[in-house]
């Protein structure tokens, strides 16, 4: 039989090697940036065009290449970083495979400009798809520039793949502060369709973090030191108190170099046990020095996992030092991490004292009375909800609903001392008793709720009853407010007495900016909005204050992985999150004027059954039932 394995030409290898090394235009960013800071570059630019999806371009100041290495550069495994295995033991350069520039050749428009310090003159190469197309000589200032075109022009399945411009965008983002805060001796800028988004003169660490991610992060953080046989550890931590909900600015910096590790980032989580609520993660920049003989850094393509060699003493010396840190900087002690999460007020009406809402609850709608016109399930909730409904049945009155979910909000009592020791069951007691034994009572008894557990509310009903989940139908009756009052552009603001001033980093504005008008529609008022921070002098009536930051940290992590491009999916989502965060939780205790307001609110809702995530909100269960259980 005859042979059939061959060689694979060149091209073919490296359109297969790009698979690993080129996943999106970050990751190009990710490789010249690198190739650049190697370079010693001390004033990096990098430019990029419609998420790089048109052009990534770096230029530097560095060495530079001569003539033959213009052109070797772009050889598979050409490197002048390793020459010999052991090498890759003693690193002290990013790169070292030798394959990111022929792997970026071969799935793009490359246009290259080097001169060395020396030279007269410098080199342009233009390569496509693997293919030289140009070499000639120019006059060049001293370095590099590398631009990289229509990425993936010839794997039209992998351009398709691309995410949206702003997801793209973010990744970028992601790459670009990677690499600078690992080299803050560098000058970095950043430009994003002609816009300047970063500019970032050489400092020291504190200040390139805070250059990156807003002034208000200098008070944020917390100095870590600790300088052992294994390890020399420095960088910042954040105090608890600004945990995040969501992961964003966490990194691990290895002789330079990001690197991403659930090992190392559990000894910080350990290091702050008892410091944080549930979920909130820390920011920390925490920047490790190694022998490099005690790290395997060629366990991936990306190079961003590597392997140590004592991994254990590592966690142990890094949480230590973390939590030395929080301890030497007194975080610990200023909070109090055992107060009741209920006596948070989460709807601080303070400023509304006197305004008693106009609330319009008709105490004689029973969504459940049997006598509703047979339409189907939803007449059930809407046909008889207001004794004046027109013959249309019901009719949503955002106005009036408005005010009516205002009575949910106002004057909500964390008296958690009127509970009582059965978990909350919560009934004056005469009345309770009458109408469970006297029959004449029992149409009294319909309109009666109980709170179980702080979190059901029970409801008899005549079949039966209903038993609600207070948190998940409270996310429901937001959501669906806050979806009409986007959609109606019709929402109401409180007018702040100081206008909030927020800090985000630059990329969360980006995400802001892109959102302003969906925030409005909910009753936001934006004063200014400038780079990194936000001015807001009015707010939805039902948030508070206090609750500005979460709601908006939530969103913009709710939106990590890019906003929706439809306007409708955009106002779900926003809708959605803002429902997640505001809704009365698990664990609160409601008056039962409240309970009232929260399954009434429910049952007027346009889908009652389901939470805006799609969990169920409430089960009935018939007296039928019951009565089963009780023949065994
Ligand atoms: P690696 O970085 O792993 O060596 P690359 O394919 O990224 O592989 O680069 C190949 C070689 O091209 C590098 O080893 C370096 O000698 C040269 N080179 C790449 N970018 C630059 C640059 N910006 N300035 C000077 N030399 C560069
Ligand atoms: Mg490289």
């Amino acid at each position: 039989m005859s042979s059939i394995i061959q060689l694979l030409p060149d091209h073919v290898a490296n359109q297969i090697a790009a698979g690993e090394v080129v996943q999106r235009p970050a990751s190009v960013v990710k490789e010249l940036l690198e190739n650049a800071v190697d370079a010693r570059a001390t004033d990096i630019k990098l430019i990029i065009k419609d998420a790089g999806k048109s052009l990534v371009q770096v230029i530097d100041n560095g060495l530079g290449m001569s003539v033959t290495d213009a052109r070797l550069c772009f050889e598979r495994h050409a490197t002048s970083k390793i020459r010999q295995a052991e090498d890759l033991f003693s690193l002290h350069t990013k790169g070292f495979r030798g394959e990111a520039l022929a792997s970026i050749a071969a799935i793009a428009h490359v246009e290259m400009k080097t001169k060395q310090d020396q030279e007269e003159l410098g080199t342009h190469i233009i390569i496509e798809g693997s293919k030289f197309v140009s070499q000639d000589v120019a006059v060049l200032p001293k370095g590099t520039s590398f631009a990289v075109k229509n990425l993936f022009f010839n794997i039209p399945a992998r351009r398709n793949f691309l995410k949206s411009d702003v997801v793209e965008y973010r990744h970028i983002v992601d790459e670009f502060q990677r690499v600078a805060l690992a080299h803050a001796n560098i000058h970095f800028t950043f430009y994003h369709n002609g816009s300047e988004m970063f500019n970032l003169p050489p400092s020291n660490f504190r200040q390139r973090i805070v250059n990156i991610f807003s002034g208000k992060t200098n008070e944020k953080l917390v100095p870590v030191q600790e300088e052992t046989e294994i390890v020399a550890i420095k960088g910042f931590v954040s105090k608890p108190e600004f945990a995040k909900k969501s992961r964003g600015e966490q990194f691990f910096f290895v002789n330079d170099r990001f690197i991403k590790s659930g090992y190392l980032h559990n000894a910080i989580m350990n290091a702050y046990e008892g410091l944080l609520k549930d979920g909130a993660q820390p920011s920390y920049f925490l920047y490790l020095n190694v022998p490099p003989n005690t790290i395997d850094i060629n366990i991936h393509p990306t190079k961003t996992e590597i392997k140590f060699d004592d991994e254990q003493a590592l966690y142990a010396i890094l949480r230590s030092a973390v939590k030395h840190s929080l301890g030497q900087f007194n975080v610990a002690p200023v909070l109090d991490f055992d107060r009741d999460a209920n006596l948070d007020t989460p709807y601080h009406y303070k400023n509304l004292e006197g305004a008693t809402p106009t609330i319009q609850v008709d105490g004689n709608y029973n969504p459940f009375s049997e006598d509703v016109p047979n339409k189907g399930p939803k007449s059930d909730y809407y046909g008889n909800r207001k004794p004046d409904a027109n013959s249309e049945g019901y009719r949503y009155e955002p106005v009036k609903q408005t005010a009516s979910w205002e009575s949910l909000y106002v004057g909500l009592k964390h008296d958690t001392d009127t509970i009582t020791e059965n978990g909350g069951f919560h009934f004056e007691s005469e009345e309770a008793t009458a109408s469970l034994f006297n029959e004449n009572d029992v149409e009294k008894a319909v309109n009666k709720t109980y709170q179980i557990h702080k979190k059901y509310i029970v409801n008899p009903i005549k079949s039966g009853m209903v038993i609600v989940d207070q948190q998940r139908a409270h996310q429901r009756v937001l959501y669906e407010q806050f979806l009409t009052n986007m959609t109606l552009h019709h929402a109401s603001s409180q007018q702040l007495l100081f206008p909030l001033h927020l800090y985000f980093s630059t990329s969360e504005m980006e995400l802001i900016a892109e959102l302003q008008l969906a925030l409005v529609n909910t009753g936001f008022v934006f004063e200014e909005t400038n780079d990194d921070s936000v001015v807001i002098s009015g707010l939805p009536v039902n948030i508070a204050e206090s609750e500005v930051p979460k709601v908006l940290e939530q969103l913009l992590s709710d939106l990590q992985d890019g906003i929706p491009e439809s306007s409708f999916s955009q106002n779900d989502t926003i809708a959605k999150s803002m429902a997640k965060s505001l809704s009365i939780k698990t664990g609160t205790y409601l008056t039962e004027k409240e309970q009232e307001n929260l399954v009434n609110g429910l049952f007027a809702c346009k889908e009652p059954n389901v939470s805006p995530f799609q969990k169920p909100t409430f089960i009935t269960m018939r007296v039928e039932d019951l009565d089963k259980k009780f023949t065994i």
